[in-house]
């Protein structure tokens, strides 16, 4: 009587028996066996650091490149931080504790839809460290409503299937990190919760310490079961809009002048852009503790997106969202074109709109949901979307409607 050499079962109890040279697998044993490899190839795989590859800052910046318009400033600073980042992890890898080489957090300053996520999230791509993206403004001091600042680390140990070694090798980048700015100079008599306090717990966790992260997050429990995790190798990137900044710069640049030209050699200040001259007193000025600054030595900025660059969002990018809609029109055997003047018109209604490059999307469903809906169903194989049939859809288009997305 056959047997899988494996669990004993006959070949009468199994779907299947494979026969080998000595010896019988059933079904089961090969689903089972399967999972193993799977799961042990996963956890060697995906994180494990022996096995990273280095990849050149220039390297990384021309991979940022085919996704992110321009931004070339924080696409260097990111790609050398990155680069940095595995560096430090292979060093300690090899247990060669001469020289410690200090971890570089981050710190993106640009106004809402400039890219600053979709910097981090393409980053992430590339990566073969854990990675995960947090939004500042749900966490609160502890004790009172919201999320409680370890949850931070939920998030990169979920990512990295509770693989503690390798969460604590990961990439934390924290959004919105404007919002826990202090609200006011004054310390003042109601609590801060949501500012200063959550500043205070984050600083615990950009400093290198271990942090007892409840393993399914929002709110510790007395009952629930910790875990550990040293966040000394974790590098975190914060990015922030810093509404109004552009004041506290101008405000130093004008006290400044003398001393600011011979240190940075202009001539001119650029008015128009007042965060590339964005300087850490600045995000002091505006309710960051200097604890905090202090731990994210490397500040850089985004530009504000001009028209051009909104064009070139609209079409450059590898998944630009033009390409998208082909791509799109294209599984149903019909091909799309857009005229180059719609593309201008797009670009116009976004600034009218003050969209910037997260309306360009929504301007551009309100112009093709006609045909997305209606040309399936029939026998068109090619439309070509013209200024003046865009502006019709526009103009039915309650405005609101579009702002709101
Ligand atoms: P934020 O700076 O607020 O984090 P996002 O990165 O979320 O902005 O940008 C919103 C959207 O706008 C992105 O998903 C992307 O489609 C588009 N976008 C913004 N900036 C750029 C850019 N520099 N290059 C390409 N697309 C961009």
């Amino acid at each position: 009587m056959d047997r899988c050499s494996f669990c004993g079962r006959e070949k009468r109890d199994t779907n299947l028996l494979i026969a080998g040279i000595s010896g019988h697998i059933c079904d089961n044993c090969i689903e089972q066996a399967y999972d193993i490899v799977q799961e042990e190839l996963k956890k060697k795989g995906d994180f494990d650091v022996n096995s990273l590859k280095l990849i050149k800052p220039a390297e990384i910046k021309k991979f940022l490149d085919l996704y992110v318009i321009g931004q070339d400033e924080a696409k260097k600073y990111l790609s050398v931080a990155v680069y940095n980042h595995y560096k430090r992890l292979m060093h300690h890898s090899k247990k060669d504790e001469e020289v410690e080489i200090d971890k570089s957090n981050i710190i993106l300053v640009g106004e809402t839809g400039t890219g600053k996520t979709l910097l981090a999230r393409t980053i992430a791509k590339l990566l073969h460290v854990p990675f995960t993206i947090v939004d500042a403004t749900v966490l609160t001091e502890a004790g009172y409503v919201g999320e409680d600042i370890e949850s931070i680390l939920t998030r990169l140990l979920q990512v990295a299937d509770y693989n503690v070694e390798a969460a604590e090798k990961g990439i934390v980048f924290i959004d919105e990190i404007d919002k826990i700015a202090r609200k006011s100079d004054n310390p003042s008599i109601t609590r801060d919760v949501s500012g200063e306090g959550v500043q205070q717990g984050l600083l615990k966790l950009l400093e290198g310490s271990v942090v007892n992260v409840p393993p399914q997050g929002g709110r510790k429990h007395p009952d629930q079961k910790m875990i550990p995790v040293d966040t000394r190798n974790i590098l975190f990137v914060c990015g922030g809009a810093f509404d109004g900044i552009e004041k506290k710069i101008g405000q130093r640049l004008n006290t400044q002048v003398v001393g600011y030209k011979a240190v940075r050699g202009i001539e001119t200040i650029d008015r128009y852009n007042l965060l590339q001259y964005i300087a850490p007193q600045d995000l002091k000025a505006y309710g960051l503790i200097p604890e905090i600054i202090g731990r994210l030595p490397v500040l850089t900025y985004l530009n504000p997106l001009d028209k051009k660059a909104l064009r070139q969002i609209l079409t450059e990018p590898r998944n630009s969202i033009i390409k998208q809609y082909v791509k799109l029109f294209e599984m149903d055997d019909i091909q799309l074109v857009f005229k180059n003047d719609v593309l201008d018109y797009i670009v116009e209604k976004a600034i009218e709109f003050k969209l910037g490059a997260r309306g360009l999307r929504s301007i551009c469903e309100a112009i093709m949901m006609d045909a997305m809906y209606d040309l399936p169903s029939t026998e068109t194989k090619e439309i070509t979307i013209t200024k003046k049939y865009a502006t019709e859809k526009i103009d039915k288009q309650d405005i609101k409607r579009l702002k709101v997305a």
